[in-house]
């Protein structure tokens, strides 16, 4: 999700990662602290102490931010969940879980300990700020203004706008009160899009009244809520549909072969124009040798096509990238996407044994939806993830 991100640390096997985006926020907000607010709050301040104090403030503002999204990932990490990573980036933070919350209480239970983080923090610092009286004014411009930005953290993220904390929440109650985490979904991304949408319209209201840059960074804001609304649901969409199917479900065995001396103009026309096939396995008896794609064939020119034997066009079999009958069909999807294939072969104790392709496996998925938009399976539940079955 996250391309280009580098990992600064590691706590507790979390890869703590920054996105390059993360510095153009750092250095906006550090900007906006010694230019606007601490010299409108503080007025005797030097230039230099003004960028100081700017600078810390915003770094610190960022520690608060992780503690937040370390707040969310232990509290999955102790319910069993694996957290590989947490990012910062320009919107702020993120942590990737491994895998979908198994209950209602569950997802409850990790969304709620960010903002509630958030809230704990604004209450430290408020009370810092107290004590930090006739101590020191740059102290004080600091915790004033984590408690500030930590208590609007914490509002924000409970506001409904999933799949942030406040529409994971939702989803959640929705869940437990539906009893289907599909439905929930549903829900919460639903309310989501219209969050988004709101964000949106709010933000072109602003830009219009003359705040530019308050009202450009709410449309944005806006806009990328409502793409990761749309991903939420679209996921869980294909984790849903595809869950528990390997590659032997998905394969098709009667995949199309030729021998390594057919022609290309034979595969062209009998399998390629002739069947709608995007790729044909070049075989004899039994031990493939290859396989031939439309874009092998294109990188020949078609004069040479009726002369041209298939093995010498065909993609070999070490260079072919392959799966097991076992490899969830999941996991394929995403390899597919991954590697720009349309295709690929499943292979059996070394031996090719079937061909998924990205069209079959996608009409599948529209297949399950237009038979039972509602009765698709549940993600599994806590008992068989304790006790995994054969
Ligand atoms: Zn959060």
């Amino acid at each position: 999700m996250f391309g280009g991100s580098i990992r600064v640390a590691r706590i507790r096997g979390i890869s703590i990662e920054l996105h390059p985006s993360w510095l153009i926020i750092l250095a906006l907000v550090t900007f906006t602290l010694a230019n606007g607010v601490f010299p409108d709050q503080y007025e005797n301040w030097s230039t230099a102490t003004y960028w100081v104090v700017g600078t810390i403030a915003s770094v610190l503002l960022f520690a608060t931010v992780l503690i937040h999204e370390l707040a969310h990932a232990l509290v999955a990490q102790r319910r069993g969940i694996a957290v590989p990573s947490i990012t910062l980036f320009i919107f702020g933070g993120v942590s990737s879980l491994e895998e979908q919350p198994r209950s209602a209480g569950e997802e409850f239970m990790i969304a709620a300990a960010g903002p509630l983080t958030s809230l704990v923090i604004a209450a430290l610092t408020l009370g810092l700020w107290f004590a930090f009286e006739d101590v020191n004014q740059q102290a004080r411009a600091v915790l004033g203004y984590l408690a500030t930005v930590n208590l609007l953290l914490a509002v924000f993220n409970i506001l409904p706008g999933f799949p942030l904390d406040g529409g994971r929440v939702l989803r959640s109650i929705a869940w437990n009160r539906t009893k289907s985490f599909r439905r929930a979904t549903r829900i919460a991304g639903g309310v989501g899009e219209l969050f988004g949408y709101g964000l949106m319209a709010i933000g072109v209201f602003l830009l219009l009244g003359g705040l530019a840059l308050n009202g450009l960074w709410l449309m944005f804001i806006g806009w990328f809520l409502l793409g990761a609304a749309r991903a939420e649901t679209s996921r869980l969409k294909l984790d849903t549909i595809l869950a528990g199917l390997r590659a032997r479900n998905v394969m098709r065995e009667d995949f199309p072969q030729v021998r390594p001396g057919t022609s290309l103009q034979e595969v062209a026309d009998d399998f390629m124009v002739g069947h709608g096939e995007r790729a044909v396995v070049v075989a004899l008896g039994g031990s493939v040798s290859g396989i031939i794609t439309v874009n092998d064939i294109r990188h020949v020119a078609r004069e040479a096509w009726p002369q041209t034997p298939a093995q010498q066009a065909m993609t070999p079999r070490e260079k072919i990238i392959t799966v097991d009958v076992e490899t969830p069909a999941l996991d394929i999807l995403h390899l597919l996407a991954e590697k720009g294939l349309n295709q690929v072969p499943v292979l059996e104790d070394g031996r090719m044994v079937g061909l998924v392709t990205r069209r079959e496996l996608l009409e599948r998925v529209q297949l399950a939806e237009s038979l039972a938009p509602d009765e698709l399976p549940e993600p599994p539940s806590e008992e068989q993830r304790h006790h995994p079955q054969p």
